[in-house]
């Protein structure tokens, strides 16, 4: 077992199906191995379909115990389950970094969201609020009231293997539900680490099986909460492609779906930008995580009096970014999370030059003795006519497409002009530039900023983007809502029986 696994407190050979105790596993065994290295970090027995029937009726009766506990007493047990992200943040950061891939410094930030978000629950927990209303008739009252859902269903994608599930399940506890987990199949390991921490809390407070993890192949654990009744919310996150399946088979029995899809985010840099500042947002938001986030930025749209500038720094920054073993403090940009994703780059960089987009830096997979997982690839910018169709497309690496427009209307238009609304920026100084980016015939993202690039959220706000990036909404703000059921009540606590809208019914049938 790796040494950090043992710092984890993580039980070896670590099931796949997972409640409180260890057991399911029925499937079979499934290798996760270091992106930079190539070196095998584990090996986790999956679930298997019978596994998925029997955690799903496991979660179905912690349910009935869970929404009995006091939200505030949940809020009590997610604050604990904060603290011990406190004390294991460094290790499971650094398993983050060793399986997926990021750099230890993003592998840290993602535990912090983690313990981030596990504190917004805790306050939450005292704030699921509901209104009341004016009733029209007299001697009535009107309130709304929130319950819980049931068993949530969170599937999440590799490049936040701990995070996004962190989102889900806080607010998702606090609010009463259990849940079901199934994590990528490229990053398990940090799944099971992660569970395994929330879970030792929990069974501490005899609620052992709330938050449930099921790693294996989703025709076995994933597709079957599609169709599952006792599932009323799937919250999905990854492909667009994925998300279509998800979205059409959950609402074919009315179920719900909170979606958080691909992104093709965009900066737009107007003339009078603060450079320097627009340099850093977009380095960062290009190369970060080896522009595997859904908030990466992919393209860049320019004011024409900066265009050559810009594009020049750029290519300069570029070629100053150390790639290497993410968990080196000099390493800037670390490996694609697997070989097929290096196939992805190199298909896209095939058909970028075919559709007539100019190369100005990189476009190579890395070789040589650091490189010999074949996982590492060049940041690539590409100067690119505004209808290059590959723009319209997410390719899940560092790709970056710089655009030059003349003025700020077709700028918007440009950045509305993709499939996917996630996050999008504007760099100026100008007042009425940055409010026509925010207004409504501005971005149509479900994120946009101004001086601040796309990428890198915090926790307090509502994530997640239009179009067909979903539409779902996670994380803060009142994504709670997405997680509970809504409730309108009426007390008459007077003699009679208004009708609503003054409608007349006769009283004289009912006498006598
Ligand atoms: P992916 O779609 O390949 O897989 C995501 C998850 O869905 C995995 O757990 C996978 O096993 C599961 N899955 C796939 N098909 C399924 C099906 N038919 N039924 C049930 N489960 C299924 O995505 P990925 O490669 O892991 O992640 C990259 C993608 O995720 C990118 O498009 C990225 O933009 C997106 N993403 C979006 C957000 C967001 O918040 N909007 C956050 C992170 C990643």
């Amino acid at each position: 077992m790796h040494p950090v696994l043992k710092e984890l407190c993580v039980e070896d050979p670590a099931p796949g199906a997972i409640c409180g105790e260890r057991r399911g596993g029925g499937g079979k065994l499934l290798e996760s191995r270091n992106p930079a290295t190539g070196a095998l970090l584990g090996r986790v027995k999956q679930a298997s379909r019978a596994d998925y029937d029997e955690t799903i009726g496991r979660s179905q009766a912690t349910f009935e115990r869970w929404r009995a506990e006091p939200a505030p007493r949940r809020g009590e047990i997610i604050r604990q389950i904060g603290d011990e992200l406190r004390r294991f943040k460094e290790p499971l950061g650094k398993l983050v970094t060793l399986e997926m891939g990021k750099i230890a410094t993003e592998g840290q930030g993602e535990v912090q969201e983690m313990i981030d978000i596990a504190d917004f629950a805790v306050g939450l927990s005292r704030q699921l609020y509901g209104l009341s209303m004016h009733s029209e008739r007299a001697s009535h009252r009107m309130f709304e009231q929130w319950h819980p859902l049931g068993t949530v269903g969170i599937i999440t994608a590799f490049n936040f293997p701990v995070a996004v599930w962190a989102w889900n399940a806080m607010i998702a506890a606090v609010c009463g539900d259990s849940m079901v987990w199934k994590p990528s199949s490229k990053t398990p390991l940090s799944a099971v680490a992660a569970q395994q921490i929330a879970t030792r809390v929990l069974a501490r407070h005899g609620h052992p099986d709330v938050m449930a993890l099921l790693v294996g192949p989703s025709a076995d654990v994933g597709e079957p909460m599609l169709d599952d009744r006792r599932v009323p919310l799937v919250s999905a996150t990854g492909s667009c492609t994925m998300g279509r399946v998800v979205s059409e088979r959950v609402a074919r029995r009315f179920g719900r779906s909170l979606l958080e899809l691909g992104g093709n985010n965009a900066i737009v840099v107007m003339d009078d930008a603060d450079v320097d500042l627009a340099l850093r947002a977009i380095l960062f938001g290009a190369v970060g995580t080896a522009g595997q986030r859904c908030t990466s930025t992919r393209r860049v749209i320019v004011q024409e009096g900066i265009s050559s500038k810009l594009a020049d720094r750029l290519v300069r920054a570029y070629a100053s970014v150390k790639i290497g073993d993410p968990m080196d403090p000099g390493t800037l940009m670390g490996p694609l999370v697997d070989r097929g994703a290096v196939g992805d780059y190199t298909r896209a960089i095939e058909q970028i030059r075919r559709e007539g987009g100019e190369l100005l830096c990189g476009g190579k997979v890395l070789a040589g003795p650091r490189y010999e997982s074949g996982c590492f690839v060049e940041p690539t910018i590409v100067k690119a006519p505004p209808a290059l169709p590959m723009m319209q497309e997410e390719t899940f690496a560092p790709i970056l497409y710089l655009v030059t427009v003349k003025e700020l209307d077709e700028a918007i238009a440009l950045q509305n002009g993709v499939p996917q609304g996630l996050s999008s920026a504007i760099f100026t100084p100008d007042l009425r530039s940055a409010e026509r980016f925010l207004g409504s015939a501005g971005s149509d993202c479900g994120i946009a900023n101004v001086n601040v690039g796309t990428s890198g959220a915090e926790i307090g706000g509502a994530f997640g983007g239009e179009k067909e990036t979903g539409g779902g909404r996670e994380a803060g703000s009142d994504s709670w809502k997405t997680y509970m059921r809504r409730q309108t009540c009426t007390i008459n606590w007077g003699r009679e029986l208004p009708l609503a809208q003054g409608v007349k019914f006769p009283d004289s049938i009912t006498q006598g």
